[in-house]
């Protein structure tokens, strides 16, 4: 199959957005921008579309899509949602739709079970790309993961999802960069007993911190069970090629003789004790200088990306600080780094 690209900039989001509106009527997959990594799109209602996303992605069937809706209003086509649940569903979409929360909610029944693995329960978000909002408004919702074979670095950008996907999709739309380049935060929402409890199944751009506000955020324990809650939660994900070696402190790094090592690092300052260690193929700095998670985050996926490219026997990355951001990089590091 040919892979095409399509760049969709000021002037022509509205065409770009009618063709691929047209794959996917079709039934054939579209790799579409949003704001957190590209997503996968195929016509949720659609479950022999859906089949194409587990085959081109190599994706086990266990694990779940993400629904995009265009907008608050097309919830209740996916999601069933009443009541005390309602209330505080709405208030997190006032909150943070169109951005980078996912909610996990009860299940239509015209969402096809492929969608949801079988699960009683559907993950939805509103993308506040202007492709992906066009193409829900224009189509309805669209099932996406992220657009990465099965395990691998989530893509960023058009080239990533083509060094991904080519030859096993028929469209890539190029919308420029992720301006947020991590996954989206994954909540199980539950009305609770005194407050709403909503359950972080995944670290990401809406930080814990923010989503207090709404209610109860109960510390994630280990997802145990073979069959994970979200499966982003394997424990190894967003592998590159080469092993990742996460160390605490500096200190921990003894480079084997003859292997070729290089540094991801968050500030890329001496003082952080990890530049001057060993003299790295490569240096990659998520923030240069000031040391910014939002930084790091946006070039997190992108600067692995090129350093799996590099041709070395591991990549060393240094720890960024696991609060707010922080822990939603933190998270995809150590599932990097498990093997
Ligand atoms: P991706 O966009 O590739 O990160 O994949 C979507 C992720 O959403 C899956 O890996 C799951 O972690 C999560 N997910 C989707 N549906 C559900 C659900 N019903 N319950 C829990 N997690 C889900
Ligand atoms: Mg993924």
């Amino acid at each position: 199959m040919q892979t095409r690209v399509e760049i969709a900039d000021f002037e022509n989001w509205r065409a770009v957005a009618e063709d691929a509106a047209k794959v996917l009527k079709g039934g054939e997959l579209v790799a579409l921008p949003t704001e957190t990594v590209y997503g996968l799109g195929a016509d949720a209602f659609n479950a022999d579309a859906v089949a194409k996303v587990f085959e081109a992605k190599g994706r086990p069937s266990f694990d779940p899509l993400i629904v995009h809706i265009a907008g608050i209003r097309d919830l209740q086509r996916v999601a069933v949602v009443s009541g005390e649940l309602e209330v505080v569903v709405r208030q997190l979409a006032k909150a943070f739709w169109p951005g980078p929360l996912t909610m996990v909610l009860p299940k239509h029944e015209d969402v096809p079970d492929l969608v949801t693995s079988g699960l009683p329960t559907v993950a939805v978000r509103v993308s506040k790309h202007e492709v992906m909002r066009l193409l829900t408004k224009e189509l309805g919702p669209i099932a996406a993961p992220s657009a990465n074979r099965f395990g691998r670095i989530s893509p960023t950008s058009a080239s990533a999802v083509l060094a991904e996907l080519e030859g096993r999709i028929p469209l890539i739309v190029d919308g420029g960069a992720s301006s947020n380049g991590l996954e989206s935060t994954i909540i199980a929402v539950e009305v609770g007993e005194k407050r709403p409890v909503l359950r972080l199944l995944r670290p990401g751009p809406v930080t814990r911190e923010e989503l207090q506000k709404f209610g109860k955020v109960p510390r994630a324990g280990r997802v145990t069970d073979d069959r994970p809650e979200a499966p982003g939660s394997l424990d190894s994900h967003y592998a590159p090629e080469i092993p990742v070696l996460l160390h605490d402190s500096p200190e921990e790094f003894e480079p084997e003789d003859g292997k070729r090592y290089a540094l991801l690092s968050y500030r890329g300052e001496a003082r952080d004790g990890y530049l001057d260690r060993h003299d790295w193929v490569r240096v990659e700095v998520l923030s240069p200088g000031k040391g910014k998670l939002a930084e790091a985050a946006v070039r997190f996926f992108h600067s692995l990306r090129n350093l799996d490219a590099e041709g070395i026997d591991a990549i060393v990355a240094e720890p960024v600080s696991d609060v707010g951001l922080g822990s939603a990089i933190m998270d995809r590091l150590r599932r990097a780094a498990f093997r």
